[in-house]
């Protein structure tokens, strides 16, 4: 089966800076890395790493072409990913020695991507495939709508988090994954606990301490602990997490076992720096003395 991922592309600019500017302040920065990122790109890329068959459908502008490569050479299929005018997405990332960061984020061509695009895209899945969304795109609503037409398993990864957002896509999603302070003010919205959500299924990752597993028919939960792992940098573990939870489902293991082969690509995750461009494949998962 195939996993769809609506999703984000972004180049991710690391500058290296000697402290954060200070309003007004101009800072030459002593270094400059560029990265492919997006909550999107990066799920893509942990669901093809763990062996899934992606399709990801996205746009980038005419300085992304770069990015779309980068995703298609890590095993993504980018043939849904369009061109838009908008410039790519991208955050400008300022990092001082002491790890104490400043991001800007500019979603530029992510929320460029057309209803024919979607369309087209979409028009090629077969029922029981995974479509997956975050909320980096625009057009989520519509593609949860069609992906529900289609009877497609409909995924959404509640992060960045905006209370309305996700209300919006609800009414079509069989699978809803965030994490404890998304659940919180989901919560705080709705007021309705992960459990009483109207969706077949909730994780809610809870960083260090692991995850919760809702199945909301039968009324369920499950504790996974996290594995004890040294945490460098915690980013991009959600989004890897995700990716595999996914590619899990999408070869029908029992949610369990698809957890639990998500704790430890993202234990992995935690050890390194970096985000898409680091993500262990599923020979390394397997490996790994966790
Ligand atoms: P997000 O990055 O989306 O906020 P979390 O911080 O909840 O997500 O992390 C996602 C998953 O990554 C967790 O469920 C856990 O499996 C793993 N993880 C995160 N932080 C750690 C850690 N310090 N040690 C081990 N695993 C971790």
């Amino acid at each position: 089966m195939t996993i769809w991922n609506l999703g984000s592309i972004n180049a991710d600019m690391v500058y290296a800076v000697p402290h954060l500017p200070r309003p007004g302040e101009t800072l030459p920065a002593s270094d400059l890395s560029r990265f492919l990122g997006g909550k999107g790109a990066n799920m893509s890329v942990a669901a093809a790493r763990a062996g899934a068959g992606v399709r990801h459908i996205g746009a980038v502008g005419p300085d992304g072409l770069w990015a779309a490569k980068r995703l298609a050479g890590y095993g993504v299929d980018t043939r849904h990913v369009a061109q838009a005018e908008a410039p790519t997405g991208h955050a400008i990332i300022a990092v001082e020695s002491s790890g104490e960061n400043l991001i800007l984020l500019f979603p530029g061509a992510n929320r460029e991507i057309g209803a024919d695009h979607l369309t087209r895209a979409l028009g090629e899945a077969r029922a029981g495939d995974l479509l997956v969304m975050q909320n980096e795109t625009n057009a989520q609503v519509e593609a949860a709508r069609m992906g529900r037409d289609l009877g497609l398993t409909v995924c959404y990864a509640a992060a960045p988090f905006d209370a309305e957002a996700v209300q919006a896509v609800l009414p079509y999603l069989d699978f809803l994954i965030l994490n404890e302070v998304e659940a919180e003010q989901l919560q705080q919205a709705t007021g309705l606990a992960p459990a009483e959500l109207p969706v077949t299924q909730v994780i809610v990752t809870l960083g260090s301490k692991g995850a919760r597993y809702f199945d909301t028919e039968s009324g369920e939960f499950a504790d996974f602990p996290a594995l004890k792992v040294e945490a460098v940098d915690t980013t991009g573990a959600g989004d890897t997490f995700t990716g595999y939870v996914l590619a899990g489902m999408d070869r029908g293991m029992p949610m369990p076992q698809a957890i639990d082969l998500a704790m430890r690509a993202a234990a992995i995750m935690v050890t390194r720096h970096g985000t898409a461009d680091v993500i262990p494949d599923l020979a390394e998962v397997q490996r790994a003395r966790l």
